[in-house]
This record gives structure tokens, C-alpha cells and sequence, in this order.
């Protein structure tokens, strides 16, 4: 189970996650192997051995804290039960950036204590965030309609229907709501969430610029880096952790 009794999600219990750091290990060998078929042939049927104790949908909705986190755990921690079900509970970056993640978190639970995270990663050597403020605004005397409930015996033409008038009274509700937004009230309301979600936007460019000048390893400061192949990978690092990698400045080949 990836779910506490209160609905909050939770570590992968210790069997799953040993199944789950076996089928990583496996997918690393399978990658190393690629150069050579037999290899690969090999790598993979392993690879598909270890994988089928494992539930994908288990493993994507329970909470993955990062080995490294050290006295982040607890942050990144909360972090991850911010991400919905089904998007993967991962930070995917290194701990060189953890600070940067829970300064930013912090900021934002003020802007909208409910807001999700959708996905926190590194991509082409930058800090990618996706968020989302999961809050509008609607009128407290005048809620949403709920979705039809519909028990499990119903016929396809009773689910059409009560759909369809659930469709009827959400519409006019739609039209309350737009006439809600230009009560004084409404109104108001709907400037301060506006005024909180470019707030949100400007922090996360902030976090995501503080990210390029931050080694994504061990937290100094740092630039944009690459490998020396053609086809190079890039990743943001001080010298010192640049030259234990064999990465050069990305800006050098130009120069
Ligand atoms: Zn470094």
C-alpha cells in the first residue's frame, strides 16, 4: 500500500522497494549492455524478471524521498505529497539544488497552501518546475454541483443521462460564477489570486535562475556545463565537481 489511513501518501514498504531498486539496477545494466546484442538480450530478460512483481501505479504514487536528502528529507518529504497521484513522487535533481527546491516550496505554501507540485527536475542542465495552484475562485454561497454519484449497476443509458443533466446544472452554475467575478466581492477576489499567481511565477523564475548559477551536486556556485562528446550532456556544476566529472564550461567551445 502507498497510502496511509488518512489518505496521505507514503513510502513504498520494504519489499516493494527492494523489487523497485532491483528493477533500477537492472535498467542501468540494460542501458551499459546496449553496445553488444547478446548483452542486451540478457540485460533486458533480467530486466523484465525483475519487473514483474512490481505494480507501476504503486511505485508512481508512493513518496520517494532522495538517499542524499539528509536534513532536506523532511522538506522534500512534504514536498512529495504534494504531487498528485499518478505523476510520479520524485524530485528529479541533485542535492546541490535541495535548498533552492525547499526555499522555493516555503514561498509558495504562503502564496497558496494547497497548490501541487506536478514535476521538479533537471533538464538540459536547468532547474525545470511545474506547479499548479489548485485554487480559483468561486463563490463560498455557491459551490461547484458535484459529480453524479452512480452506483456500480448502473446501465449505460442511466450514466448517459444523469451526466447529461449534471452537464444542464453545471452550465448555469458556469453563468452564476461569471456573474459572481463582477460583484465587487467577486471581483476583488478574483485580483488577489491573480496578483498571487504572478507572485508564484516570478518566484519559480527566480528558483529556476538561482538553479543556473548553482552546482546541482554539492551546492556552490556554478555554470552550465557539458560533456565533451557531440552529443553532449549538460549539467550545471562548480570547477571542482566539473573537473572530478570530466565536464567543461558550455560557454568555452564558443569562445
Ligand atoms: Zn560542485
Amino acid at each position: 500500500m502507498s497510502d496511509n489511513a488518512d489518505g496521505e501518501p507514503t513510502e513504498l514498504d520494504e519489499a516493494a522497494q527492494v523489487r523497485w531498486d532491483a528493477l533500477k539496477d537492472a535498467v542501468v545494466e540494460l542501458a551499459g549492455s546496449a553496445v553488444d546484442v547478446d548483452g542486451f538480450a540478457a540485460a533486458f530478460a533480467a530486466m523484465r524478471q525483475v519487473g514483474q512483481g512490481i505494480d507501476l501505479q504503486e511505485v508512481l504514487n508512493a513518496v520517494h524521498v532522495p538517499d542524499d536528502a539528509g536534513e532536506y528529507a523532511g522538506a522534500l518529504r512534504r514536498m512529495l505529497v504534494r504531487i498528485p497521484d499518478g505523476w510520479g513522487r520524485w524530485i528529479s535533481c541533485s542535492r546541490g539544488w535541495y535548498p533552492i527546491l525547499v526555499d522555493l516550496d516555503q514561498q509558495l505554501a504562503v502564496l497558496f497552501p494547497t497548490y501541487e507540485i506536478h514535476q521538479a527536475k533537471e533538464k538540459y542542465g536547468g532547474l525545470r518546475f511545474y506547479w499548479h495552484a489548485s485554487e480559483r475562485v468561486t463563490d463560498p454561497e455557491d459551490p461547484e454541483p458535484d459529480w453524479p454519484t452512480l452506483g456500480d449497476q448502473a446501465t449505460k443509458a442511466e450514466n448517459d443521462a444523469a451526466w447529461a443533466a449534471w452537464q444542464v446544472v453545471h452550465d448555469a452554475w458556469r453563468v452564476r460564477l461569471a456573474r459572481y467575478v463582477e460583484t465587487e466581492v467577486g471581483a476583488a477576489r478574483q485580483a488577489d489570486l491573480e496578483r498571487r499567481a504572478k507572485l508564484a511565477e516570478q518566484l519559480v523564475d527566480a528558483a529556476e535562475q538561482r538553479a543556473s548559477v548553482t552546482c546541482e551536486l554539492c551546492g556552490r556556485s556554478g555554470q552550465l556545463c557539458r560533456t565533451q562528446a557531440r552529443h553532449a550532456w549538460y549539467q550545471t556544476l562548480c570547477p571542482g565537481c566539473a573537473a572530478q566529472k570530466g565536464y567543461v564550461r558550455a560557454k568555452e567551445e564558443s569562445e
